[in-house]
């Protein structure tokens, strides 16, 4: 449900561990409930309910200058971050047993943390690399170096990652129309900006990010000893250009449709000739592949035609720079620092890069994310906290339930299988079932580069050696100290982490109604992506196949596209407006979420009246925990980097959702007039 810029800030900036909370001043009581403090009673509710909800707290919240945003999500990050750097320093500090994997967290952690080291090797670790890239004498082997890069770095359905800084990136997961078996996707890439739009948008602030990235590749190939470092800039930046122009974009690449395009080995050089294929699935252990799915095949035959119509020498430099960009965190301060003056300031608007400790905790997470976060749930996840969160998912599907058999337009065969989507359901509730094995993964004490490049190896081997395995519907896809939550479409199962079931979002000691209308709405979110434009292509068994009829698809597409009308006229800055279709799987998620959640709430009432908390009434505290979910604050660049590449809305326009909901008007007496209001046919009902 959070968004791809969050994994992208983090990238490139890293956490942080600041004091402020949403959810209270650290000087105040805490409190159990909406928090009246942050909201601006001067907002007419009708006008702006995000400004409503949450303006005293975005008047007196300040940006922090490592940070290109502050949100709920940001907020709670940093409490979990704080506890994860605590953990790990703790485990860091323990010297514990030989080959546990506590031991390779506390060597991963101490290798990063020696500076002194990492600045007396340089960039001796890089060398042997380097020179691996320079000696590649002709084509054939260049395709075997570009299948040595491929990594296990994309996931493009559950963490919606489809940026592979590398040729192209490997995603690991239950096939399309074989989902009890592991299947190889594939996916474009060989981006460092990440999105063609970079690249290819006409816009001025896009322009000057480009000189400013030409600069950086320059900058940064000094950095590594190279000569001519302008020249070679200029081309690997017209070569990534070259590969911008044959990708999709952001809103072709979430449509399911178009992505299920599996290819035989003997496929690629038939379809994308120029690259030698055999040589590269040769590099990338994937000889074995009888079958891949190519996400997107146009980019593949595009970036394949590149392969052989760009110069060797071209493409050895953009080897050598990609190779720097993906080690640069490891490597001597001058090139860290480079990077975060391009990605962290330019891209991002930060100001300031993170303390070290901070990145090193968040490598650690990245490497070893579940040897960390089986102490963290034994540690800050209660039998009981989980017992109530298991209580409100199942008090959600109900209502979902009842939505669904309510549908007049939805046939009784479609209705039978939405059920068994329901009935089938895994719903994770604070930490898996079963935690990932790190024995492969060797850290030794001392070598963080080495450790970087192992870690991110075996984790590859690790994917790839499951190909053809049967699935495990219960596996998760995040830690549990990750603030976030999703749906894993092809296992018909959600994973809510520990972290993110904590106030202002869950608390276990606030009224119900509370709790429904923030993180109730949250779960009925993840729930509705069963349903929605990718759910509704994925049956019960997680298979791709339509289980609607056109009837069901006309109704549902008509629905949505009155939706997706509503976000294109919002418009964060005069030239710049929302894509209503590029957000739209989320936005229908946020309308479905909150309805089911306050059908879950009316129904947890059980026909007594909720209590009021200083004047609202349970109907209006549902809905201001609601919007106070979405409070937020992001730089302008962020944020324009957010509407362009991201498939949520920003917070602002998330908070008003409420304006497709009836209870809503009649909860704080919205009339026609005001900005918000919607006549009664306007507002989408979609479940
Ligand atoms: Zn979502």
């Amino acid at each position: 449900m959070k968004r791809i810029l969050r994994f992208l800030i983090v990238a490139a900036v890293c956490i942080t561990c600041s004091c402020s909370s949403y959810a209270q001043d650290a000087s105040a009581a805490p409190t159990h409930g909406i928090v009246i403090a942050n909201m601006d009673r001067s907002v007419k509710p009708g006008d702006d309910f995000y400004r409503f909800a949450n303006g005293e707290w975005i008047k007196r919240t300040e940006i922090p200058p490592d940070r290109a945003e502050v949100d709920v999500f940001s907020l709670l990050d940093d409490v979990s971050n704080k506890r994860t750097a605590e953990l790990i320093q703790e485990i860091a500090k323990s010297n514990p047993p030989a080959g546990s994997g506590a031991r390779k967290v506390a060597d991963l952690y101490n290798s990063y943390m020696d500076e002194a080291a990492v600045e007396a090797k340089g960039l001796a670790p890089l060398r042997p690399h380097l020179e691996a890239i320079a000696a590649i004498r002709d084509e054939r082997e260049l395709a075997r170096a570009l299948g040595e890069s491929l990594r296990a770095d994309v996931d493009p359905l559950n963490n919606t990652n489809f940026y592979p800084p590398n040729l192209f990136g490997l995603w690991v997961a239950p096939g399309f129309s074989d989902s009890e078996h592991y299947t190889a996707y594939l996916l474009q890439g060989g981006l460092e900006l990440y999105d063609r739009e970079y690249y290819l948008s006409d816009s001025e602030s896009m322009r000057a990010i480009r000189e400013e990235y030409k600069a950086h590749i320059a900058a940064i190939l000094k950095l590594a000893g190279l000569t001519d470092t302008d020249a070679r800039a200029a081309r690997i930046f017209d070569l990534e250009h070259a590969i911008a122009q044959t990708h999709r974009s952001l809103a072709d690449n979430e449509d399911i449709h178009k992505a299920n395009n599996p290819w035989t080995q003997a496929d690629f050089p038939a379809k994308a000739p120029g690259l030698d294929w055999a040589e590269y699935f040769r590099g990338a252990g994937l000889s074995q592949a009888k079958s891949l799915i190519v996400w997107q095949p146009e980019a593949f035959t595009g970036e394949a035609a590149l392969v052989a119509s760009t110069p060797l020498d071209t493409w050895k430099d953009w080897l050598a720079f990609h190779l720097i960009e993906a080690c640069g965190g490891v490597l001597p301060k001058a090139v860290a620092e480079e990077r975060f003056a391009f990605f962290g300031k330019v891209l991002f608007g930060a100001q300031q890069q993170r303390p070290r400790w901070q990145r090193g905790v968040f490598l650690v997470d990245d490497l070893l994310g579940d040897a960390v976060g089986q102490i963290y749930a034994q540690r800050y996840f209660s039998p009981e906290a989980k017992a109530q969160a298991q209580a409100m998912v199942a008090n959600l599907i109900a209502a979902f339930r009842k939505r669904i058999e309510a549908l007049a337009w939805m046939n009784p065969a479609t209705k039978a299988e939405a059920e068994a989507k329901l009935s089938t359901l895994y719903v994770g509730i604070g930490y898996p079932e079963t935690w990932h094995d790190y024995s492969n993964f060797e850290v030794k004490p001392g070598d963080i580069f080495g450790n970087i490049w192992r870690g991110h190896l075996s984790e590859y081997q690790r994917q790839i050696a499951r190909l053809g395995e049967t699935v495990d519907k219960k596996e998760w896809c995040m830690t549990p100290q990750t603030v976030n939550a999703v749906n894993l479409p092809l296992q018909n199962a959600l994973n809510f982490p520990a972290a993110i079931l904590q106030p202002p979002f869950y608390d276990p000691l606030a009224p119900a109604v509370v709790n429904y209308g923030a993180i109730g709405s949250v779960i009925g979110h993840e729930i509705s992506h069963t349903f929605d434009t990718e759910g509704s292509t994925f049956d019960s068994k997680g298979r791709l196949r339509n289980w609607w009829t056109p009837e069901d698809l006309k109704h549902f597409e008509d629905a949505t596209a009155q939706l997706a009308a509503q976000y294109d006229t919002y418009k964060p800055f005069p030239d710049l407006s929302l894509n209503g279709k590029q957000t739209l799987a989320e936005n229908i998620a946020d309308v479905a979420g909150i309805s089911a959640a306050y059908d879950g709430y009316k129904a947890s009432l059980a026909g007594n009246t909720a209590p009021t908390q200083d004047g609202f009434s349970g109907d209006q505290q549902f809905f201001i925990a609601f919007g106070q979910n979405w409070g937020s604050k992001t730089r302008e660049a962020a944020l324009r980097q957010l509407v362009m590449t991201d498939s949520h809305a920003p917070g602002e326009y998330r908070a008003a959702t409420v304006r497709n909901i009836d209870a809503w008007y009649a909860a704080f007496h919205v009339q026609p007039g005001e900005k918000l209001y919607l006549a009664a046919p306007d507002r989408v009902r979609i479940w």
